[in-house]
């Protein structure tokens, strides 16, 4: 009787341990509504399709085949437009080279769409798409985006909860201007085999990154 009890007992403690396990890998996303955000995935990309392609561009580009992305950093950046960035959902290579391009999140005044999980890699920060959630806002250029306030907020309110999820400091939160630079004294998460050489990029812009960053301060 007692080693019945005793081996059913062991069995449940293994279930216990199984679920406690395996846990984590299922709520490693961050619950939007706790951080009292209203996010869309009515434009996510499909995941069956991104998967294979992004774990073949990450083995190219970072050496490691997988498109889980554990992020320890986020970077910031406006789309050069003033309309929803479709390219980002739809486009199916960039450059040449599969997958196409696409951020984790796109936000638009105070709307915020899930392109992809912040569990998934996305390509949208050359340099760092292996370590890094990447935003879009959408905005014509800096001077554009400094007159969206609305669109700074919610970026800074997803920031926050971001933040707050994966457990980063205000030093882990990037321009792509500063990604661009691709100085890993700068940024020490930068790297690429195909080429690391520094590119053009300013956006979000100084203003911009102060507003939000600012905006986090007062948040804690
Ligand atoms: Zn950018």
């Amino acid at each position: 009787m007692f080693m019945r009890w005793c081996v059913t007992a062991v069995m449940i403690g293994v279930g216990i341990f199984q679920i406690a396990h395996q846990a984590p890998a299922q709520i490693n996303t961050p619950n939007y509504t706790q951080c009292g955000l209203k996010v869309s995935l009515e434009r996510a990309r499909s995941l069956s399709e991104w998967k294979p392609h992004i774990s073949l561009y990450s083995q190219r580009h970072y050496g490691e085949k997988t498109w889980e992305l554990q992020p320890q950093a986020i970077v910031l950046h406006y789309t050069a437009g003033a309309s929803f960035p479709w390219n980002l959902v739809n486009s199916k290579d960039f450059a040449g080279e599969k997958p196409g391009l696409a951020s984790h999140y796109v936000v638009d005044g105070a709307q915020i769409w899930e392109v992809l999980p912040p569990s998934v890699r996305s390509r949208a920060t050359y340099g760092i798409n292996h370590r890094a959630i990447s935003i879009e806002m959408v905005a014509k250029d800096a001077a554009d985006l400094a007159k969206r306030s609305a669109t700074l907020k919610s970026a800074t309110n997803l920031v926050h909860c971001l933040m707050q999820h994966y457990q980063l400091s205000e030093k882990k939160i990037y321009s792509h201007q500063a990604v661009a630079r691709m100085n890993p004294q700068e940024v020490p998460e930068v790297k690429d085999l195909v080429d690391n050489h520094p590119y053009h990029k300013i956006d979000p812009g100084p203003a911009n990154m102060q507003t939000i960053l600012q905006g986090l301060l007062q948040r804690q």
